[in-house]
């Protein structure tokens, strides 16, 4: 049974499909699978832990998550008890978000960390709400960035607003689809709260049009079966050759003939 203890389980993550995971499938299905498999763990637990960080202060666990986190408090050198500079960033992070009624009050009338299953596509998919409030269905997600500063897709050759290069619209049109599946209607709202672990923090709140998240859907809808199928053994991964999973596997057997 998935519940908050086992929601990022290894044996969880075998059982369901989540975005994020599906998002490692999209970068390279050979590391993604390697993940899954417990071949390889990953790797970015500091991001993790600062986006936990960032929506325990906002949301008023400050305290809880401090004590269970000491290793967030330098131990070495002159900064020996102080917050490491990364997660200090969060917190500056954190105060501009406290500073906004509007967002706080939204944050008051939410449930925290609602976790929601369903299927799309015949595949079982799990994801984890920031925000969610029961009387009308409305999503929110934090999230905590380095900048918002365009950036250059190399695929399609066109700088992209940061939220589609994380690829957050599709995020948030999985969450509808689970919480049309669980609670049989719309949400009212479906927000993306962000802000930046810049000097000077900066941050927006965002929501999107249904339409737009529609497309992102299918997008979902079309590939997940064949990520699924990978999860299963049924097909084999692609390596796409240029990740730090794929650089490590690289083994040399020819030439490679340059004309
Ligand atoms: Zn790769």
């Amino acid at each position: 049974m998935l519940n908050a203890e086992n929601y990022y389980s290894l044996e969880m993550d075998q059982e369901y499909m989540s975005v994020s995971q599906f998002k490692e499938f999209m970068n390279c299905e050979a590391k993604a699978y390697a993940l899954v498999t417990g071949e390889i763990e990953k790797a970015d637990k500091s991001a993790f832990l600062e986006g936990q960080m960032f929506e325990s202060i906002v949301t008023g666990n400050k305290e809880l998550f401090m004590s269970q986190h000491p290793e967030i408090i330098s131990t070495r050198g002159a900064t020996t008890g102080e917050i490491k500079s990364e997660f200090k960033k969060v917190l500056n992070a954190a105060d501009k978000f406290m500073q906004q009624p509007f967002l706080t009050n939204i944050v008051d009338s939410c449930e925290k960390q609602v976790i929601l299953t369903g299927e799309i596509n015949k595949v079982k998919i799990k994801g984890c709400l920031d925000l969610f409030k029961t009387s009308d269905c409305s999503i929110y997600d934090f999230k905590c960035m380095k900048d918002f500063k365009e950036q250059w897709i190399k695929e399609e050759k066109a700088y992209a607003p940061w939220y589609y290069v994380y690829n957050y619209p599709l995020q948030l049109a999985v969450y509808r689809e689970l919480v049309k599946q669980n609670f049989g209607k719309e949400p009212k709202e479906i927000g993306l709260i962000a802000t930046t672990k810049e000097d000077i923090p900066d941050i927006e709140a965002l929501s999107f049009d249904y339409g737009l998240l529609d497309l992102e859907l299918e997008k979902f809808a079309d590939l997940v079966p064949r990520f699924n199928d990978i999860k299963l053994g049924k097909i084999e991964p692609i390596a796409c050759g240029v990740c730090d999973y794929c650089k490590l596997k690289k083994k040399i057997e020819k030439f490679e003939e340059i004309k």
